[in-house]
């Protein structure tokens, strides 16, 4: 059996640096919100692989489904021999979707790869170019969503030029002072000075920026690019990798807002631990590729597809949209407490929508600096304690919980008690 220490070491010989791992320890189980790693450690999870989890690790129902799959065939390649587990869940998501019109939906395989057809699929339907994303955003790190992505290190470093047409206006962030209004004048500056309005094929947008610092896109600024994308004939991509799936209380985070997009990007949560990602939207604008231009010889996987819809029907059967909202306010009055106690005048914001909570340090309240290396030390000390946390924002001074929705009240508890402790000990 291996160590942590030895495949540290052959890890190094064997995979590039570049992908980094954020705890030194290598898994051996996992279940729910808990995994026990090689040395025989045991840790609560509130990371669940990036926000993939929130029907927890190999959640029982999800597991019987890829297995049932798995005897019956793993892959044909939905291109040369289809099979109804991608029509059984294109059918369900397009039910799921907001919004009254007639929806389709096309699967592949990564968050990424979703984001780069929803953009073809919205050039091909506006016959434009232009693309518009906002500053902080996270679309993947392939090369045309990485000109979407709004953050230059790690991501962008070193490997430009990215594609043309591709603009960024302003998020409206309240750490920044910049307004909704600020973020909408950006957004119409943009037009006057490099993005003509009539050569725009989409804006995207996270509902819940992720990787940027969890901050949620006010209702307010939702409905105004909603607004300007009908004025304009832009279609309104709502970028709901991360945020979707009951991880803010609903099963797409930009239903809080009343806001119908035209296309949703999917994955993660979707499919309970397994690779599956996907584009949801209006038929007509879905239907603008010509046969052949959508695809890939894995997308829409069959063992994912089963599992996704068992994944869904978890979520519904476990009332885990009610949960997540629940868990929510639960962890914002949590994290006030704990910040008040343990760390006072470092934990300068709590925010985020449904369970999708993130908490952020700084070095003083009076100057509000954001402190990457607190946080850091924070999660170094809940990682010695065995608690997963990852950070989040575009200083890395926030801690963001994507706990799945199936864990228990006691665990939440027993990572909160971590997390205070872990706070104590960088206080230190
Ligand atoms: N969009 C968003 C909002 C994301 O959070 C992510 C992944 N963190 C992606 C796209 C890219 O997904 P993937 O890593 O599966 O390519």
């Amino acid at each position: 059996v291996e160590t942590n220490a030895q495949l540290i070491a052959r890890r190094e010989q064997a995979v590039p640096r570049g992908v980094a791992s954020a705890a030194p320890i290598y898994a051996k189980y996992a279940e729910n919100a808990e995994l026990w790693d090689v040395d025989g450690n045991r840790y609560i999870d509130f990371v669940g692989g990036i926000g993939v989890l929130n029907t927890g690790h190999r959640h029982p129902k999800v597991i019987a489904a890829a297995k049932a799959q798995e005897d019956q065939y793993t892959h044909t390649s939905f291109q040369v021999v289809p099979y109804a587990p991608y029509i059984e869940l294109a059918e369900k998501l397009n039910a799921l979707a907001p919004g009254d019109a007639p929806k389709k939906t096309l699967l592949v395989t990564t968050g990424a790869e979703a984001v780069e057809n929803a953009v073809k699929i919205a050039r091909a339907a506006t016959g434009r170019p232009g693309v518009i994303a906002f500053t902080g955003g996270y679309h993947g790190r392939t090369l045309l969503t990485l000109g979407m992505t709004g953050k230059i290190s790690p991501y962008k470093k070193d490997v430009g030029p990215f594609p043309s047409d591709i603009f960024r206006a302003p998020f409206p962030s309240p750490r920044d002072g910049i307004t909704v209004e600020d973020a909408i004048t950006g957004l119409k500056n943009l037009f006057l000075t490099d993005a003509q309005p009539e050569r725009v094929a989409a804006i995207i947008i996270e509902p819940v920026l992720g990787e940027g610092g969890y901050t949620p896109v006010p209702f307010e600024m939702m409905h105004q690019l909603r607004e300007i994308c009908d004025q304009h004939g832009i279609m309104l991509i709502a970028d709901e990798v991360q945020a979707g799936f009951g991880r803010t209380g609903k099963w797409f985070a930009i239903e809080h807002s009343g806001v119908t997009p035209d296309l949703i990007t999917v994955a993660k949560s979707m499919a309970g631990g397994y690779p599956l990602a996907g584009v949801i939207g209006r038929a007509d604008v879905m239907d603008a590729m010509i046969p052949g231009g959508l695809g890939g010889t894995y997308g829409g996987n069959p063992v994912a597809c089963a599992a996704a819809l068992a994944a869904i029907e978890a979520i519904e059967e476990e009332g885990l949209l009610q949960r997540s909202l629940d868990m929510g306010e639960h962890l914002k009055a949590r994290f006030a407490e704990i910040g008040a106690r343990s760390a006072p005048f470092r934990m300068w914001d709590i925010r985020g929508l449904g369970a999708m909570v993130a908490v952020e340090f700084v070095t003083d309240f009076d100057t509000a600096t954001p402190d990457g290396d607190f946080t850091k030390r924070v999660i170094a000390h809940a990682l010695k304690r065995g608690l997963l946390l990852l950070s989040c924002g575009m200083q890395g001074n926030a801690v963001r919980v994507m706990v799945p929705l199936t864990a228990s009240d006691e665990i939440i508890e027993e990572g909160l008690g971590i997390f205070e402790a872990a706070v104590a000990a960088a206080v230190a």
